[in-house]
């Protein structure tokens, strides 16, 4: 069992000293969304007590958190407030008060992963720069001011070029494709201009994502798994070559290894024709990529966090079945009726073996949003996918 860490000050943290789990930190997560909640599911396992901040009061996290503080998290007097009653805080997101985090880890509060990680990937532009100078192949890219700046960039690279937000992206919506020089001025407006910080990256001719969960401290290969589009569907292990995954593997590491203090970091990999990897981004945090994990390997990505930000031994990220597939389950519709349609799908599902549901609770149904997601494990991908395949038919599990 593991000591509280030495606290200073008004920031000394445990008011109650009893042992009561596999450690006696309370985990404070910045962010109270699903992957907050899937940290609470396994911390509750642990006996590991989290605590969430998250404006909503009925954030997905906040029923299964040992305590939710009802604040942004992107708000300095309540990130202090917040990190006054936690151990050690973390993320799950990183779109958070960095500025604070820094000024915390100043007076010895515990932050994991470092606020000065946190500072280089909640600006995709500077995370870029950081991991060119570091050697990681990434595809071309390039900062814009104004419009003649991204004619140049567009022509250098060659369309169509991807014209990016530096900050606050998620679900491809800071992103915008220009395919031709008329399409690049509508593409800037739709992400607000030029005031929110934009900028231009080359076109990656992807014939596959990846993603690699790494552990910090000690190599953890998750298998790289392969998804497509916004994360919709997530195939693990990757359908790709020993070599490749090695390749994809050793990038990652890399990457991850330029970045400080623990937890999990989620690298997102482009595949591209003539068998290059080369990085799109990297979140600091469990990720959409790797949800099938609770099921599939002996130590998930939440339980691996958590391992990792409370001191605790890495646990084994091998799959434990053959085959795993993680389908989200995305806002159909408004309201009600997105309820209807994404009810049946999970009834269909819950028919089916190998299958796990999980709800986020969130409340309320917005299209396109992710609103849960379904694993569906098996002994070989052809019969995952067979499951899939039944699971989404409509007609053939009504006439069953
Ligand atoms: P996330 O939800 O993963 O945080 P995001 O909003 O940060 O997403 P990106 O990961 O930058 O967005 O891009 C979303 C998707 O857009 C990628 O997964 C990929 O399919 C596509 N994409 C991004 N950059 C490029 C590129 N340079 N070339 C081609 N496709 C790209
Ligand atoms: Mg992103
Ligand atoms: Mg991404």
């Amino acid at each position: 069992v593991l000591a509280c860490v030495a606290s200073q000050d008004s920031f000394s943290r445990k008011e109650d000293s009893h042992i009561h789990g596999l450690s006696e930190m309370i985990v404070g997560v910045l962010g109270g969304g699903q992957l907050g909640r899937m940290l609470c599911q396994a911390a509750s396992q642990m006996a590991i007590k989290v605590m969430v901040l998250d404006p909503s009061e009925n954030c997905p996290a906040s029923s299964l958190a040992y305590d939710h503080m009802v604040g942004s998290f992107d708000d300095s007097a309540t990130v202090q407030e917040f990190a006054k009653r936690c151990g050690v805080l973390t993320v799950e997101i990183e779109h958070v008060d960095v500025a604070t985090l820094e000024k915390l880890e100043g007076l010895g509060v515990d932050c994991q992963p470092k606020a000065s990680t946190l500072r280089i990937i909640q600006d995709k532009y500077i995370q870029k720069v950081h991991f060119a100078k570091q050697g990681i192949p990434l595809p071309d890219f390039m900062q814009i001011d104004d419009l003649e700046a991204a004619k140049k960039a567009a022509e250098l690279f060659g369309y169509p070029v991807m014209v990016k937000s530096k900050r606050l992206a998620y679900d491809g919506r800071g992103n915008s494709v220009a395919n031709s020089e008329e399409e690049l001025s509508s593409a800037i407006s739709s992400l607000g201009g030029f005031n929110r910080g934009l900028y231009v990256e080359k076109w990656a001719p992807f014939v596959k994502e990846l993603a690699v969960i790494v552990a910090r401290g000690e190599t953890a290969p998750f298998h790289a798994t392969l998804w497509q589009n916004i994360c919709h569907i997530v195939k693990a292990p990757a359908d790709v070559p020993w070599k490749i995954r090695k390749l994809a593997t050793d990038v990652a590491q890399k990457a991850v290894s330029s970045l400080e203090g623990a937890g999990v970091f989620a690298v997102e990999l482009f595949l591209t024709r003539d068998n290059q990897i080369l990085l799109n981004e990297v979140a600091p945090r469990p990720h959409n990529s790797g949800h099938h994990t609770i099921e599939s390997c002996y130590t998930s990505q939440y339980e691996q966090h958590l391992r990792a930000v409370v001191g605790l031994p890495l646990g084994d990220p091998s799959m434990k079945t053959s085959a795993a597939l993680m389908y989200n389950l995305l806002g159909e519709d408004e309201g009600e009726a997105g309820f209807q349609l994404a009810h049946k799908l999970i009834t269909r599902a819950l028919n089916l073996q190998g299958v796990s549901v999980h709800w986020y609770n969130k409340p309320e149904m917005r299209k396109q949003r992710k609103m849960g997601h379904i694993t569906i494990v098996g002994s070989s991908m052809a019969i995952v996918l067979t499951r899939l395949n039944s699971m989404l038919k409509e007609e053939a599990s009504e006439s069953e």
